[in-house]
């Protein structure tokens, strides 16, 4: 059986030390409330372990109280810290009251003078409601929940169930005592140690799961537009011609260049031009398609893929778009000014090097620019030599 009071000091070392290790995480990442919550969490905990190590005898009415008490506050801690973590805004309309209402229960219990195995039954259910409230937020049907999100969420619900279990097994049952060593303690003591480590590890991965997407986004993103940049569209290019030659679909590309896009800026200064990047941006989105991936390449360049799409289909969707993009508003150009675009397009060879793709689109361009600008060309077919080896 295992020992009590070893395993209070086992829990109060394991909290405290995820509550250093994430002080060290935070001081090297933006500040989080999230992860501030949970530190806090895991050191209140931590602590109330500690005092019912010192005082073992749990059955020191004002020792259990106030040890119970920091408990019940760590737990509450830590179920606010994933309502921060998955944005949930109105978790202190949720939390404060079930933390005021948890604790009173306790007291009441506690000083009411109730039996140690009712007081234990309480315990269980107020842990195991709250360990059910982090497995819902955790397994909440949304999109984007990770696997990890899913092993933490489930541990939880495992944890949820065992308390009720132990919570029905003291009211059928007079061996719950908090402090007397049995199956069902074990088995609580067990399901304790699990929730330790999976929730302790879980919710550092978590944070570095999040702060690993932001970075991936930063690096994929345009901050300006919101459009993927260069790098993300060459990957994503190539991932979507390989997919159309193996389904023998047609794809094609658009190269996009804003027309006097300089005489923006001077005259009406680099914010206008911002704002004109991104007006364009949405503008030529709401021509074209859902699987259509549209980059910014840089400065005023942009480029378009658009997969399940013949070369005619590319001329309609390039009209549609230097048509959206003449009829776009610029706020800060004044009312009636309007910007427009040069587009080349290409119909993009299964067997082609997206280079060469792109060389042949960027020529249409140039062609269309010579013409005269706000004008779609189409570029040359594919040449032999620009074939993959
Ligand atoms: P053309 O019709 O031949 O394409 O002429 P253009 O004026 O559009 O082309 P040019 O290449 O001469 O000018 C592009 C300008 O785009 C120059 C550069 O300062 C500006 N630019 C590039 N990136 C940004 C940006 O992020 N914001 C703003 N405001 N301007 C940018
Ligand atoms: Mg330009
Ligand atoms: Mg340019």
């Amino acid at each position: 059986m295992i020992d009590t009071n070893t395993f209070m000091l086992v829990l109060a070392i394991g909290n405290i030390c995820f509550a250093m290790l994430m002080a060290g995480y935070t001081r090297s990442s933006p500040v989080n409330r999230a992860m501030e919550l949970w530190q806090w969490a895991k050191l209140v905990q931590g602590c109330a372990h500690f005092i019912g190590w010192l005082h073992p005898d749990w059955l020191l009415p004002y020792v259990a109280l106030v040890a119970n008490s920091a408990l019940i506050i760590g737990v509450e801690l830590e179920a606010a810290a994933y309502c921060s973590f998955f944005n949930f805004r109105r978790w202190k309309a949720v939390l404060f009251p079930s933390l005021a209402l948890a604790l009173l229960i306790y007291a009441a219990a506690r000083l009411g003078g109730a039996s140690p195995l009712a007081l234990a039954v309480v315990l269980s259910l107020i842990f195991g409601l709250l360990s059910g409230v982090m497995s819902l937020l955790l397994l909440w049907p949304r999109p984007g929940v990770t696997v990890l999100q899913r092993i933490i969420g489930v541990n939880n619900f495992v944890f949820f169930v065992a308390m009720v279990l132990r919570a029905w097994s003291g009211t059928v049952s007079d061996d719950l005592h908090a402090f007397v060593s049995g199956p069902a303690q074990s088995f609580t003591f067990i399901t304790g140690y699990i929730i330790l480590i999976v929730n302790g590890f879980g919710f550092l991965l978590l944070c570095k799961e999040k702060d690993d997407n932001k970075l991936a986004q930063l690096a994929t993103i345009d901050s300006l537009t919101g459009l993927v940049n260069r790098r993300a569209f060459f990957e994503q290019i190539e991932g979507a011609r390989m997919l159309a030659a193996r389904q023998r679909h047609p794809i094609a590309l658009l190269m996009m260049d804003l027309d006097y896009f300089k005489r923006i800026n001077d005259r009406f200064g680099h914010a206008a031009g911002d704002e004109a990047l991104r007006v364009f941006s949405a503008a030529a989105l709401t021509a074209l398609r859902e699987p259509d991936i549209m980059a910014r390449l840089g400065g005023e360049e942009f480029a378009v893929a658009l997969p399940g799409t013949d070369l005619a289909g590319a001329m309609q969707a390039a009209e549609r778009v230097r048509l959206a993009v003449a009829a776009a508003a610029l706020p800060q150009c004044g009312v009636g000014y309007s910007m427009s675009v040069s587009v080349g397009v290409v119909a993009i060879d299964p067997q082609e090097h997206i280079n060469a793709a792109l060389a042949r689109a960027d020529h249409a361009l140039y062609a269309a620019k010579s013409a005269g600008r706000n004008r779609v060309e189409v570029g040359q077919p594919m040449r032999h030599g620009a074939v993959r080896a």
